[in-house]
């Protein structure tokens, strides 16, 4: 049975996935912050679905929950490796780039040792009382001063596959999650993003057994590189966000859509693993082709073949030469990407806060929704932000540092130091106001 418990709380987390996870661990050397994170899941694990044999990270390992801002905090990446009794290895193995597994380790050894992560509680309801958040979780009933929604992304779906979604048509995030066998099958991957590339080499390897072919469809002009040179990753700087926060809306726009590639493109590691493989099958072992990579193509219409081992016909539009192509496969993945969800629990809510003409949240500077209990209450949120903030929103880049950011607020004061030296680069230059340029007339 559900009871209400008496358990009253400065801070209560929705969600324990990284990003929450990250503020957990900065304010577990605070005491006096009563916080709790409450999370669905039973135990800690990092996209499930996607943990794959060969998929690697796309940030570099000190992007960690706390070292950007606390390196001594005691969940740092390197005192897992320190704890863990792999610090020396580590080092011999020299990792540019760690498994995904990896993280995903570092991550649930810290959520399994915080104080302040409670699993199993999804949260159900949140009211606004006037002066508190009162949170219904499968576990009890808590009050709350302020909030933290870490709730992340939910799967993207296109709308001409969502009558199909089946055993044989699914979201890239479930193909972990569920025994598969691709032998004799024609398989085919949409979506030429990194989770579209970490399957196809997946399939290629005959991870789950050898297809009667695959093919990748990618709306992209091709394979196309993440963008991870130096003064890109400048993006992923407190300079360039604090910056960018600043901007006119429809310049945001503009910057976002320029910037795709440097969070949105696939490693260069993992396109050479993937022609090289592609390489020795069929160049080197001679084998007849069955794979086709089809960039510049966008999945237009999906629907069942007829006839019992009929499958999927799919339709597409080329890019390149302007028609439309129709293509069989046995199993679909769509490796479509993710989208922001709207929380049930926070449907009393949302009527609250100030959304902006796309349903967006309007945050400040400090990940602190605009909404009506403002002056009382407040309202954080991670991962939320990619309109007002930009690109590193929902990357792991600079996720100590927001976690930083939301605390200072939270407390009214300064308990990280978030000033910066100078900068590599100038953004903006700010110059003595102008004279207004006088008119002729
Ligand atoms: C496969 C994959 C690989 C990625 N790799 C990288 C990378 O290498 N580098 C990088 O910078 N970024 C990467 N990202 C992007 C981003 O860093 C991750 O998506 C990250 O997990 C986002 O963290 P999050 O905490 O916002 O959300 P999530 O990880 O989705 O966590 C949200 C959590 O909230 C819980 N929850 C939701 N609703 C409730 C509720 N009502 N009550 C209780 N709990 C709830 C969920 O169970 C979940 O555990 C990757 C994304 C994916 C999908």
């Amino acid at each position: 049975m559900k009871q209400t418990t008496d358990v009253e709380l400065d801070l209560a987390g929705v969600g324990a996935g990284p990003f929450n996870l990250s503020v957990a661990a900065l304010l577990s050397e605070m005491p006096t912050v009563r916080a709790r994170f409450f999370e669905s899941r039973e135990a800690f694990v990092w996209h499930p679905g996607l943990l794959l044999d060969t998929a690697n990270m796309q940030t570099m390992f000190l992007k960690d929950l706390v070292s950007a801002v606390r390196p001594e905090n005691p969940y740092s990446f390197l005192s897992y490796l320190v704890k863990n009794k792999k610090f020396y290895r580590f080092l011999s193995a020299e990792l540019s780039c760690i498994s995904r597994q990896e993280f995903s380790d570092y991550l649930a050894w810290t959520a399994h040792q915080l104080p302040n992560i409670q699993f199993n509680s999804e949260i159900e309801h949140i009211e606004f009382t006037g002066d508190h958040f009162a949170i219904q979780t499968q576990q009890g009933q808590y009050r709350a001063k302020n909030l933290c929604l870490g709730v992340g992304k939910v799967p993207l779906i296109p709308d001409c596959a969502k009558p199909y979604i089946s055993q044989r048509v699914f979201h890239a995030s479930e193909i972990g999650l569920k025994d598969q066998d691709f032998t004799g099958k024609r398989v085919m991957i949409i979506g030429g993003g990194q989770s579209g590339a970490d399957i196809f080499l997946n399939a290629l390897q005959n991870q789950w057994g050898q297809p009667k072919s695959l093919d990748w469809v990618s709306r992209r002009a091709n394979y196309q590189p993440l963008d991870e040179a130096a003064f890109t990753n400048e993006y992923f700087t407190p300079d360039y966000v604090e910056a960018f926060y600043h901007l006119d809306a429809q310049v945001k726009r503009h910057e976002i859509a320029q910037q795709k590639l440097t969070s949105d493109g696939i490693t260069q590691q993992s396109l050479l693993e993937i022609y090289r493989a592609l390489y020795h099958r069929f160049d080197v072992l001679k084998e007849e082709k069955w794979i086709r990579l089809l960039p510049h193509r966008t999945l237009t219409q999906l629907r069942q073949g007829t006839g019992s081992d009929a499958g999927y016909q799919l339709t597409v539009t080329n890019a390149l030469s302007q028609q439309q192509e129709t293509h069989a496969a046995d199993v679909v993945i769509l490796a479509t990407g993710f989208v922001a969800p709207t929380p049930a629990c926070l449907s009393d809510i949302l009527p609250l806060l100030d959304l902006d003409e796309n349903n967006r949240y309007t945050m400040d500077s400090n990940f602190e929704l605009q909404w009506e209990g403002q002056a009382t209450n407040k309202i954080f949120a991670v991962n939320a932000g990619l309109h007002s903030h930009g690109i590193a929103e929902p990357q792991l880049s600079l996720m100590a540092w927001r976690s930083a950011k939301i605390i200072n607020a939270l407390v009214s004061r300064d308990a990280f130091d978030l000033s910066t030296h100078q900068g590599m680069i100038e953004w903006l230059t700010h110059q003595p106001a102008m004279e207004p340029v006088s008119s002729p007339l």
